[in-house]
Formats: structure tokens, sequence, C-alpha cells
């Protein structure tokens, strides 16, 4: 069975909340071991905060989302602060921009304020931050350029933004979640986005209770009905139409989500995420396991801050860690070298997959090229007299368009 890890859902969501503990079980039996669970303002915080005590595999997030940022009160991150107190084992997050029909509603300034100071927080308490952005790219971009960098990390939840985007956004710290958002998006368009997506930057989450993914087949689906109790303006309250979609005008994603053909009442389920991975799979042309492998381990590595529930779990593999760390040294330095060759960058990214496949396939190996970037505890390279710059001679082969060599260099050591 994979293990995944759903990087962002909301199960304290009041229309689910009363099912939470069976939605859980199911997910967590299906093979999902850890839910990122993203407050959205004050109102839920405390919620986020009870299910963390009493849920191991819920990552708490606190976040003011824009949609309610004019909700707030006026001690509202002095609240937050405390919560992250409180609450050591938590991340920021939800937090944004949105320019689309219903962020619109919302003063774009103050959004911009709330949204800066909590990822100015973020950066303070050193933790990642995830982020919803529609319709706000550029403002976005901008920011997180003044705040940046973010060496926690942060997360583009829902991200449904073009190939082109991608580098600028992976650069500052990035993460990109998938969800079955992405299942309105063109599937050619999804496909050269998800490529241009470096493989150590990638996450799956659900957006659970809200969207569901597409399927033609319902029996494939875990589907919830929401709780008829709950008043309407709380139902209609979903994000049914958010996610982080860059186009500036009529987005044919987003109207697909309207059109919809399942009722309203019809919510998502954090074991749907095995849909998302079959889907994100196929356009990677990866196997389910290898994704899998490779975004639960992301999201392993970028919940390890200090204070995290996984940082535990994480330790005890800590030997992994530090080489798959020393991989992705290897990959930045090739990251750079591709900047100089872009034309190639297509056979690179798919050069570097292989690479962290391999890596991923083999935990126990040791590159000596990557060892000589540190000085690990490895040492095996202390008798060679003058021992060569791998990044750059790695930079060195793919400038002079030695890929075969390169590739073989790297990956013969492993
Ligand atoms: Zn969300």
């Amino acid at each position: 069975m994979v293990k995944l890890f759903d990087a962002h859902c909301h199960l304290q969501d009041p229309r689910i909340f009363k099912m939470t503990t069976q939605l859980i079980r199911t997910a967590l039996d299906s093979g999902v071991v850890h839910f990122a669970v993203n407050g959205v303002s004050e109102k839920d915080w405390h919620l986020v905060m009870q299910m963390s005590d009493q849920y191991p595999c819920i990552i708490p997030c606190f976040g003011v989302h824009p949609w309610y940022v004019a909700e707030r009160t006026p001690n509202w991150l002095n609240t937050l602060k405390e919560c992250f107190e409180a609450t050591p084992s938590a991340a920021v997050g939800e937090i944004g921009l949105d320019k689309g029909s219903r962020g619109r509603q919302i003063d774009f300034m103050d959004q911009v304020e709330i949204f800066r100071q909590q990822l100015e927080l973020a950066k303070e308490l050193n933790r990642p931050a995830t982020i919803h952005c529609v319709r706000a790219f550029g403002d976005l971009l901008q920011i997180m350029k003044s705040v940046g960098p973010f060496p926690a990390g942060v997360i583009l939840h829902s991200f449904l933004g073009s190939a082109e985007m991608v580098p600028g956004l992976a650069e500052l710290g990035a993460y990109f979640s998938f969800s079955g958002f992405l299942m309105s998006m063109k599937e050619s368009k999804a496909k050269r986005m998800l490529k241009a997506v470096p493989a150590e930057r990638i996450l799956l989450e659900t957006d659970a209770p809200d969207a569901l993914p597409k399927s033609n087949n319902l029996d494939s689906l875990f589907l919830v009905e929401g709780d008829a109790s709950v008043p309407e303006d709380i139902q209609a309250q979903g994000e049914n139409s958010t996610s982080n979609d860059g186009s500036p005008a009529n987005n044919p994603a987003e109207e697909a989500r309207d059109t919809s053909t399942l009722s309203k009442e019809i919510l998502n389920h954090p074991a749907n995420i095995h849909n998302i991975l079959s889907y994100v799979a196929s356009l990677l042309e990866m196997t389910k396991e290898e994704l899998a492998d490779i975004s639960y381990g992301n999201a392993m590595r970028l919940f390890s801050y200090e204070g995290s529930k996984v940082l535990k779990e994480g330790r005890s593999s800590h030997k992994f860690r530090l080489q798959e760390s020393k991989l992705f040294s290897l990959q930045d330095g090739m990251n750079s070298a591709s900047s100089m060759t872009q034309t190639l960058s297509g056979e690179l990214a798919d050069g570097q997959r292989k690479l962290l496949a391999l890596a991923g396939a083999n935990p126990k190996a040791v590159n000596p090229l990557v060892t000589q970037l540190g000085n690990g505890p490895f040492g095996v390279h202390e008798k060679i007299e003058a021992p060569l710059d791998p990044t750059k001679e790695l930079s060195r082969m793919i400038s002079e368009h030695k890929y075969e060599e390169a590739f073989t260099a790297a990956l013969q050591s492993m």
C-alpha cells in the first residue's frame, strides 16, 4: 500500500465536522498518513487545535483566508500568534490573495496587508505557509519577492498556474500542490505545467471537503453527503470556485467546476487523494508508486520544521533525508546550469526526475559526486588530491551539452 500525505484540507469544515472521525479512519486505512488541516478564520482555529490534540495524524495550520479578511477582529494577529505559541506543531495557512469572483468582493488592499503580515509571521516562525492565490499571481510574486526567500517553504495549494510561472515561484521556495481542481484544466496544459515543476516540489492534496475529483466512474470515488443541519450560508462557504488559477480572464477550468453535474451537497473525501495520485502520475508518465514516494517524501521534508509532529518520524530516517538533501543540492547545481541552456530544460527535467526516482528506489545509495559537496559523514573521497567540484563538473558537462555524460556520471555513482 502506498503512503500519502494530504498536504491541504479542511477537516474542521462545519459541513463535515461531525463525520471527521469516520473520514479520517477511512483515509488512514487507505494509506493516507498525515493531513494538513488548514484553518481559515479566527472562528475555526479552536477546532483545528482541538482536532490536532485528538489526532496524531493531523498537522494543524492557522491562518486568515482572503475571503474572511473582512471578518477579522482588531486583535486577530495577537490571537494568531497565541495559537502558534499554544501549538508548536502548527504551520501557517490558509492565507493568500484572491481576485476571483468571490475574492473581488473583499477589499484587495486589505487582502494584501493581511497576507503580508501572515507571510512575515511564517518567515519569523520558520514554518511553511500555505497560499491560496486566484488571479493574483503578479501581486503574489511581488510580495513573495519582497518578503522572501522562504527556506521553510511555501505551498501553492490547488495550483493551476501555467508552466511559465513555475520557475520564478520555485526559485522563491514554492512547493506546488495538486488537487481535484487539476482535472478541470485542459490536459495538455496541465501536463506541460506538471513537467515544469521540479520533482522535489510536488505535493498532493484533496482540499476536502471541496475539489471533488472528476470521474466518469463515481464508484471509484468516496462521496460525502454534507451535513444537512448546517445552515445554507455556511454550506456555500466552500472553495468550489477557488484554486490557484493564474489566468487573467475566463478560465474553462473554473466554469467546468460550476457546471459539475453533482449536487453541491456531495462533498469531497480525503481518501480521494488516490484519484489525484493516479491522475497526476499518468500526466507525469510515472507509476503511482513513484509519485507517491516522491510527493510523500516532499511533504515529510517540508513539514519537518522544529516542533512538528512529523519531525520525530522524519528523524528516524535522518540518514536517508541527509542523502536526499544532498541529491537536491546536486539538482540545484543542475538547475542553475540548465538556465544557461533553457531550450534543453525539458530533457533535463526528465533526467532529474529519473535521477530522483532512482534515488528513491535505492535509499541506501550514497552518491560520491554529491558527498563531496558538503563535509558530510561519508568522507569517501578524502584521498583524492584535487577533488573536482561536482556541481561545476556537472554544469560544465551540461553547458557543453554532454547530457549523457553528466547523467552517467551522476547515476553511476549511486
Ligand atoms: Zn483550502
